[in-house]
């Protein structure tokens, strides 16, 4: 048995028994290292009556409080007329009826209603809802029968730094061991590959870096079952291989480590092993948890250490899947040939996909006509941990997106539509936000607060932290799962919601590309330039006392026709209201080409020569704006009443 695994049955930490080893004076022990009968005798003997171990106790029976707040929760369909909701509810539709006027909405008891007003409605009384799945969807999850299950290879990506040579390693092992194994054979890029090294097969995928493995997590898929993260030896830890660290991390995904480039003369493998030491990645060998192995995807060297210790740390987590039935797994890839058509890569993940099935990817669906492996065979048939490229979909698909193989054509195509239908099948879950947070925590379902933190400098880092630690934390526990200078980027916007948690900056901006992915994801941004302010409102949120925030909520719109003079350099705008109203001393914006020119109040407002409150559409009036006299004609005065409503952490979210 090796060490892991004896640790493992006695239910204490790998280090334990290196110590307990060490005190007995067998030295050199690692997690992998073998252990003979003598030595487990000492490890038995050590822990005395401890032979029959009781369970590990998980982390978190240890901290969960007993509190528990039930809830009533009913399920929705999403579009219940307003009858069938009050049905719901337990409330007659008369009430309902009001509930919805006093949201603005006006409905009679036969209209249907919107999902999102409907899960306002539950929550404004009282209820927690979850959105029932039409008969066809509910049939295809299926139960996991453990007497099925067999051992299947382990999915590994690789990750680290730009240029410490990620491409390299997956380039040198898919040539030699292809080589080796199907000589003649030329690779073929489908998203992964498959190998086989002394009869265990490992599979790859393709993509190497943290963008693509967390995108896939957004999606709601798992597919990686262990982290290579590698880091080249001359120049050690920067800052994408922490990036990348935490990512696997906040996957929950057991990492080994590749230190790379060993054949250059300035590489210095203890360097890295003391830099990723004091993040917490402790080598096996100083004691820690951590498998290090040292290789050159140049020259090939330790490569072969390398895989056996994937075989191995695989071994460790005993992956297994259910090969009977039909196939299910995740897309990791996706193309248009111009010849064959859509081709979608996938990794099967339970059950047998064979020639013929049906099939759902995401929102596309289509019939397996012919399917390939990495070395462009032909397959018949593909079980658990197997890349294929699956010819026969009717588009593309989105990598991470889920495969199943279901009963016909016919039931396949009303799925999708009926998805694309509800647009809620494939959208990702409700992701958290400050505003409600409080509500979550009363719930009990918010535990953790999750939050990537960017910020100017390291200095701003630790201060906030350090800040941060100190908010009282009983109800819900701040963690930080990835920090880092610069602006926020995607990858912190697909962290937060492969994560459910919340992106803050402090004194950075936000890339547009992550602005517009957030709104996409739901995901809540916040940035700050006072430390206080940020501390106070993570404070406030979760004591439930976020203070209200203004809106502005536009009355309506008025264009420059001509401009006055009055006195000596005032200036009054004739206008003329082309939709909603104008309303004295409201705030107004002056656009010019598109551009606000100017934001102030508007000041005086008149019909003829008379003073008004208020002007409607299609009527002439004269405005004035304080401190403003430069109107051109053309220009759109916006009139806005200020509104307080509950604060949000980002105006853009959907
Ligand atoms: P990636 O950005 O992490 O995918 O890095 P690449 O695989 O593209 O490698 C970046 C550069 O480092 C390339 O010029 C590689 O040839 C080089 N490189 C990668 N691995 C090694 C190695 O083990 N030894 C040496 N000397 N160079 C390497």
């Amino acid at each position: 048995m090796r060490l892991y695994e004896i640790a493992k049955k006695l239910g204490i930490p790998n280090k334990e028994v290196i110590n307990i080893l060490e005190k007995a004076g067998v030295k050199n022990k690692k997690t992998l290292s073998s252990i003979t009968d003598k030595e487990y005798t000492i490890i038995e003997k050590h822990l005395g009556k401890k032979e029959t171990p009781s369970p590990p106790v998980k982390k978190e029976e240890k901290t969960s409080k007993s509190v528990e707040k039930t809830i009533p929760e009913i399920k929705i369909k999403g579009d219940e007329t307003v009858g069938e909701l009050a049905k719901k509810l337990n409330v007659s539709s008369a009430e309902l009826i009001k509930d919805l006027m006093e949201m603005k909405v006006l409905a009679n008891i036969n209209q249907k209603l919107d999902t999102e007003t409907i899960k306002k409605i539950c929550e404004k009384k009282g209820f927690t809802w979850t959105i029932e799945k039409k008969e066809i969807e509910k049939k295809e999850k299926q139960e996991i029968k453990v007497e099925n299950l067999v051992p299947r290879a382990p999915v590994v990506t690789i990750m680290g730094h730009v240029d410490h040579g990620k491409t390299t390693i997956l380039d040198t092992i898919r040539k030699t061991k292809v080589a080796e194994q199907e000589p003649g054979k030329i690779t073929q890029k489908i998203g992964a590959y498959k190998i086989t090294v002394n009869k265990h097969p490992i599979v790859f995928i393709d993509t190497p870096g943290h963008e693509a493995f967390t995108a896939m997590r957004a999606m709601g898929a798992k597919v990686t079952d262990i982290v290579v993260l590698v880091v080249a030896a001359d120049e050690g830890v920067k800052p994408q291989t922490i990036e990348a660290i935490d990512h696997a991390r906040s996957a929950n995904v057991p990492i080994i480590v590749a230190v790379n480039k060993i054949d250059k003369v300035n590489a210095n493998i203890d360097k890295v092993k003391q830099q990723l030491s004091e993040i917490g990645l402790v080598p096996d060998d100083w004691g820690g948890e951590t498998v290090y192995v040292p290789v050159s995807g140049v020259t090939g060297e330790g490569i072969d250490d390398f895989l056996e210790m994937i075989i191995l740390v695989g071994e460790m987590l005993e992956l297994k899947a259910d090969p009977t039935g039909p196939a299910e797994g995740v897309v990791i890839e996706s193309k248009l040939d111009k010849k064959k058509g859509p081709l979608i890569s996938v990794i099967i993940q339970k059950g047998v996909l064979k020639i013929s099935d049906p099939f759902i990817a995401g929102s596309t669906w289509g019939k397996v006509k012919a399917m390939f492996d990495d070395k462009e065979n032909k397959l018949n048939q593909a079980g658990p941990s197997t890349p294929v490229e699956i010819l026969g979909a009717h588009d593309i698909a989105t990598p991470g997106e889920k495969f199943q193989v279901v009963k016909s054509e016919k039931e396949a195509k009303k799925i999708v539509e009926q998805r694309k239908e509800e647009k809620t099948s494939y959208l990702p879950v409700k992701k958290i936000t400050l505003e409600d947070l409080y509500k979550e925590i009363e719930k009990g379902t918010a535990k953790e607060l999750k939050i990537i933190l960017k910020c100017d400098t390291s200095g701003s880092i630790d201060a906030i932290k350090k800040s941060i630690e100190k908010i009282p934390q009983e109800e819900v526990e701040i963690t930080i799962i990835h920090s880092g200078t610069g602006a926020i980027s995607e990858s912190d916007v697909l962290l937060a919601s492969a994560s459910n948690g919340i992106v803050i900056g402090f004194n950075v901006s936000v890339e547009p590309k992550a602005k517009e992915l957030a709104k996409r994801e739901g995901i809540e941004i916040k940035t700050y330039n006072v430390i206080y302010e940020l501390i106070d409102e993570l404070t406030r949120a979760i004591e439930g006392m976020l203070s209200p925030e203004i809106k502005e909520v536009l009355n309506g719109q008025a264009v420059v026709k001509k401009v006055f003079k009055i006195g000596k350099d005032q200036m009054v705008a004739g206008c003329i209201v082309v939709d909603g109203k104008v309303v004295i001393n409201s705030k107004v914006k002056i656009i010019r080409d598109g551009k606000i020119i100017h934001e102030g109040v508007l000041s005086s407002l008149k019909r003829f020569k008379e003073n008004v409150k208020e002007v409607g559409k299609n009527t002439e009036c004269g405005i004035m704006v304080s401190d403003f006299s430069d109107f051109k004609e053309g220009d759109i005065i916006q009139s806005y009443t200020e509104e307080e409503v509950p604060k949000k952490l980002t105006q853009e979210r959907k």
